[in-house]
């Protein structure tokens, strides 16, 4: 069984070894489909679906153009609910603070619900190394903790492995052979997980939302398991990114309808725990002490940014990933960071403030805008992968054939009479090589195109050839127009229009 991204170097490297794996690319086809299906589904359902995406969109919009009234209103209501907040500039200090409180603690176990932050600032590791057992209790977090594997999708993090591939880790972990059936392996990470939740020092939490106007963090979730984490153990953790806020329990309406319903298909998760502190004394339940980690770590370099502050709209629902055709061929890995598909492919490069690095994740787009239209709050994100690649190229780390190429199009394509002259130069030239109505050489720049799929040949008789042809034909019987010749150019303008700008956004 492969595991792209653990070796290989660039995004087209990781890729070809998903392509490779059927068992990855049926898997990862089959829960893509089904969440965008329920999508779908929940969206039409609901009536307003787009009424809802803008207002979700501008709750966005103006919390983040007020981000630090909101992150100020926020952590003084936290304080005053007697939570500790701490800030980390970047991974490495979020990771320090986390494993200060726990060393502070003398913990030993720290049992953690799912979040993108704490994979974001590689904690488990850290804990790890200083002899901290990091537990994850999502049941897809879980399953890839055992792989030795990252997440590769930001709900579903699990996604590339099917039952059987799911069977195989667990029956190492239960020293006995399990049943691919899902009802036996939930039961079997059901009992294992319990006896580590009553042993833990430590609860370890994302945040989907953090509430300004009363301080509190919002947890959505499925399995139960961030509630155990948020309750039972004395110490809790929370790891949140500073875009997490939202101004008011009236705004979380919105995002409780978009984010479920864009996540998974379902109107409202199972449970959704709205957390106000520590536990008071007529609490039942809940951790004497409690820490939120408010991470910077790239965040703030998008703020002020006109191309990319609305990055920091994401709610982290993973729509785009479900609808985005490259995603859905490759998984997640072969983006190589935390965060997968188009939001990954913005978000890391973005994050990282290093677009050399990540150079050439911004390609691994078809920019069809499917993300875009899946986005609950309406990201522009195929415009975002267009700047990334125009920086590169500005920053004179562009491929050097590429942009040579893209400045002959650009001179020849500028003017009218040397577009022809290539259109007639191509039409001759592709005589030798076309099979079947396309193009299948695989050398030079059609090696990568043709190795996957045909090229489309350019037409026998381009749009301006038959157009001057039928002038010509006008012409000659000027006072009635020939109605043959008329219908002829209906249907050539009708082809043209059904074949051009359908897939421009
Ligand atoms: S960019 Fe939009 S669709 Fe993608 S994860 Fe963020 S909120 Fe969801």
């Amino acid at each position: 069984m492969s595991q792209p991204g653990v070796m290989a170097e660039t995004v087209k490297s990781r890729a070809e070894l998903a392509l490779n794996d059927d068992f990855l690319r049926k898997a990862v086809k089959f829960t893509t489909e089904r969440l965008r299906n329920g999508k779908k589904a929940a969206s039409e359902e609901h009536g307003n679906w787009e009424e809802w995406r803008e207002r979700g969109r501008q709750i966005r919009l103006h919390t983040i153009a007020h981000l630090d009234y909101y992150l100020n209103e926020f952590v003084n209501n936290a304080r005053a609910n007697g939570v500790h907040i701490h800030f980390a500039d970047t991974s490495a200090e979020a990771a320090a603070i986390a494993l200060d409180i726990a060393e502070h603690k003398q913990a030993s176990s720290v049992v953690k619900s799912k979040s993108m932050v704490s994979e974001e600032v590689h904690l488990n590791h850290v804990l790890e190394e200083a002899g901290i057992e990091a537990i994850e209790t999502d049941l897809g977090e879980y399953i890839i903790q055992l792989a030795g594997e990252a997440p590769s999708h930001i709900v579903i993090p699990a996604i590339h492995k099917n039952r059987y591939q799911i069977a195989e880790l667990l029956s190492k972990e239960a020293g006995e052979v399990l049943e691919p059936d899902t009802t036996v392996l939930a039961g079997f990470v059901r009992k294992k997980l319990r006896e580590k939740f009553l042993e833990a020092d430590i609860g370890l939490t994302g945040c989907n939302f953090a509430i300004a106007e009363t301080g509190s963090m919002v947890l959505f979730e499925n399995e139960g398991n961030a509630r155990m984490v948020s309750t039972v153990p004395r110490t809790q953790i929370t790891l949140m990114g500073m875009e997490r806020i939202i101004p008011s329990w009236a705004d979380l309406e919105v995002m409780a309808t978009l984010l479920p319903r864009s996540a998974t298909g379902q109107k409202l998760t199972m449970y959704m725990s709205g957390i106000t502190g520590p536990r008071r004394t007529a609490d039942g339940d809940g951790p004497d002490e409690m820490h939120i980690i408010i991470v910077d770590n790239g965040r703030s370099l998008q703020l002020g940014d006109p191309e990319f502050q609305e990055l920091l709209n994401c709610i982290r629902c993973g729509a785009c990933l479900n609808a985005c055709p490259v995603y859905r061929h490759i998984g997640g890995h072969a983006y190589g960071g935390t965060y997968s598909g188009p939001i990954g492919a913005v978000l890391t490069p973005a994050l990282n403030g290093n677009i050399d690095e990540w150079n050439d994740i911004a390609s691994a787009s078809s920019l069809c805008g499917a993300c875009y239209e899946a986005c609950p709050v309406k990201i522009p994100l195929h415009d975002m992968l267009v700047y990334l690649r125009r920086r590169k190229v500005e920053d004179g780390h562009g491929n050097k054939l590429e942009t040579m190429g893209m400045k002959g199009f650009a001179a020849v394509a500028a003017n009218s009479k040397r577009f022809a002259a290539a259109i007639r130069l191509g039409q001759l030239g592709q005589k030798a090589v076309v099979r079947n109505g396309g193009i299948t050489l695989k050398l030079g720049p059609l090696k990568g195109w043709n190795t996957y799929r045909v090229a489309p040949s350019l037409a026998k008789k381009s749009f301006r050839q038959q157009w001057s042809k039928l002038e010509q034909e006008l012409s000659q019987q000027p006072t009635v127009m020939d109605s043959a010749v008329h219908e002829r150019m209906q249907q050539i303008i009708r082809e043209r229009g059904e074949g051009g700008g359908k897939h421009g956004k």
